[in-house]
């Protein structure tokens, strides 16, 4: 027995966020875009639109908004380049698409939705993959046109101390461009369950370096009889954690309730030195958005009222 309400949940990133060196023009202008996206992704389930659909395209907006660490406007590697991750995960079939390492797609979600739609494959990386979407019809455009001049900045500051940082590490950020990797869980009115990510990475990151969001299991996650994952942070410690899967598994395996499943695999991520955050919906709609940095863009569906936060206790709507 399903029941006919929707449920949505995204995030923008989690990071080292200070609320007094964030400035309030822009922290107005992330709000209202997170809000934005996740008002048209509600009103799309209302209106009978699957889950898989709705985080695809709600990624894909987040993909599209500049300040975010997704699509155009990506961090850069230690070459200079928006290297991009990104994965789309249908709870119904556990069907699953991702691509990595891609330079030359602008919506990296909508290159995992194609590969995920194909069928033969699961993860295509760098030139295959870039050549799967000019083949598929996914939009493909120069690498030059990922970067945002900006994000050169940030490389530098992060390469003077030779770090690999998260989008918004405080040391390492510009001030006004504090958000970073996205994503979106989703069920729908059928009950079906669908979750997307999609990310530049890390600032200074390795060539070639592919983190969790592409990896199904690590950062992104879904099965229709226990939950839809999308998770942030650094990408090196949820992979060894399995973060995703490893949600799923204590709700599959151990029967536990999605609040205790999804703290407890964070914390696993926690034992090994990550940091970082996650949203999830499990079957029964019940939805949860814990991380363990000070902060993270998130915008998730609340009975009826779209609620956003981005640190911890202060209410961003
Ligand atoms: N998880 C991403 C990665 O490691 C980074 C992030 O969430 O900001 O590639």
């Amino acid at each position: 027995m399903t029941d006919p309400i929707v449920r949505f949940a995204l995030h923008g990133g989690a990071g080292v966020l200070d609320p007094n060196s964030f400035p309030e023009a822009r922290r107005i202008e992330v709000v209202r875009t997170l809000r934005a996206i996740a008002t048209r992704a509600c009103d799309a389930l209302r209106a009978g639109t699957g889950a898989i659909a709705v985080v695809g395209q709600a990624v894909a907006e987040l993909e599209d908004a500049e300040f975010f660490n997704a699509g155009y406007g990506a961090v850069l590697n230690a070459d200079g380049e928006a290297e991009l991750d990104a994965a789309i995960m249908d709870g119904r079939d556990r069907s699953a698409g991702a691509a990595c390492a891609v330079r030359a797609v602008r919506n990296p979600v909508r290159l995992a939705d194609a590969i995920r739609r194909d069928g033969r494959h699961v993860l295509l990386a760098a030139a295959g993959a870039e050549r799967f979407a000019r083949t598929h019809g996914v939009a493909t455009c120069a690498p030059e046109d990922l970067v945002l001049p900006i994000r050169r900045a940030q490389l530098a500051a992060a390469q003077r101390e030779n770090r690999i940082s998260l989008d918004h590490d405080e040391r390492y950020d510009l001030v006004e461009r504090k958000s970073g990797t996205v994503g979106a869980v989703a069920r729908d009115r059928d009950g079906h369950l669908a979750a997307a990510t999609s990310t530049g990475g890390m600032t200074n990151k390795l060539p070639g370096r592919v983190g969790d969001a592409p990896l199904i299991g690590g950062g992104t996650f879904a099965d229709d009889s226990t939950c839809a994952v999308s998770a942030t942070g650094h990408g090196e410690m949820f992979i060894r954690a399995v973060l995703a899967h490893d949600l799923h598994a204590r709700i599959a395996y151990r029967g536990d309730a999605l609040p205790v499943a999804a703290d407890a695999a964070l914390a696993a991520v926690a034992a090994l030195g990550g940091e970082g955050g996650l949203i999830a919906i499990d079957r029964h709609g019940d939805t949860v958005l814990p991380f363990n940095s000070p902060g993270m863009y998130r915008a998730w569906l609340d009975g009826d009222r779209i609620r956003v936060g981005i640190y911890r206790d202060i209410e961003a709507d």
